[in-house]
């Protein structure tokens, strides 16, 4: 093992395609996690699901959307109207009165409508370009990126594919090694990965597909590195 160990340490990057591809067929299902019927209660969702998990936002927005089931329905509220529907979320207050900010932006400048573009979404209030590239990337498979999250960013270290530790410039490697048509579904692939197989304090390389093209097997538990911790003000843009 110690041999293994040694000479795991030298191995090139993982070839960036066919190991998407590997993984995809490991995690065929790879999809978004955030429950919605449409743009804007991805857009919410996603919004939410800031400093949480998936599955959190799962439980707290079918309440949110049945009694706000669109922006017009959701402009009209107060943000004090919202906070006990999501309240087992974290930063609640926050995020409620984001999404109303949010809401209330659509009905003004959009008629009520997500917008298709980048430049569009990134200027509504507590949309960044994460949250953007989420609802571009899964509701018109046209993202401008790679959204980094944790998982996104740990794998693509421990692959080799980025030395970067700023999302911001992972997305650009990523963006460079991969073919524009696949930047959505890695993410989903890599997040699936992570949930599941690549884990960030013992991942199971023992069971994993790929171990033997993925240059850090066997000793990944110190590759991969959090995310710096969100400020406040940026915290929806996941
Ligand atoms: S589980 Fe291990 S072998 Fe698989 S991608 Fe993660 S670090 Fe590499």
């Amino acid at each position: 093992m110690a041999t293994k160990k040694k000479s795991a340490g030298k191995k090139p990057p993982a070839p960036p395609v066919p190991t998407l591809e590997r993984l995809h067929a490991l995690h065929p299902d790879a999809h978004c996690e955030l429950d919605h019927r449409n743009a804007f209660q991805l857009l919410c969702a996603t919004v939410l699901s800031a400093q949480t998990t998936d599955v959190a936002v799962n439980k707290a927005t079918p309440k949110l959307f049945a009694k706000y089931p669109d922006a017009r329905a959701l402009a009209k509220a107060e943000p004090a109207d919202v906070e006990p529907l999501v309240s087992t979320l974290g930063f609640f207050r926050m995020k409620s009165k984001s999404l109303v900010g949010l809401a209330r932006a659509l009905v003004e400048k959009h008629g009520g409508q997500v917008p298709r573009s980048m430049v569009e979404l990134v200027a509504l209030p507590g949309v960044g370009r994460k949250t953007a590239n989420v609802v571009l990337g899964v509701m018109w498979n046209a993202p401008d990126g790679v959204v980094v999250d944790t998982h996104v960013q740990r794998i693509s270290q421990r692959l080799k594919w980025t030395k970067n530790d700023d999302p911001v410039k992972i997305e650009q490697d990523l963006c460079k090694i991969l073919p524009r048509d696949k930047w959505d579904i890695a993410s989903h692939i890599l997040i699936f990965h992570g949930r599941r197989i690549c884990f960030a304090r013992k991942p199971n390389c023992e069971g994993c597909g790929i171990n033997d093209v993925c240059p850090s097997a066997f000793r990944a538990e110190n590759v991969g590195r959090k995310p710096p911790r969100l400020r406040l003000a940026t915290l929806s843009d996941r």
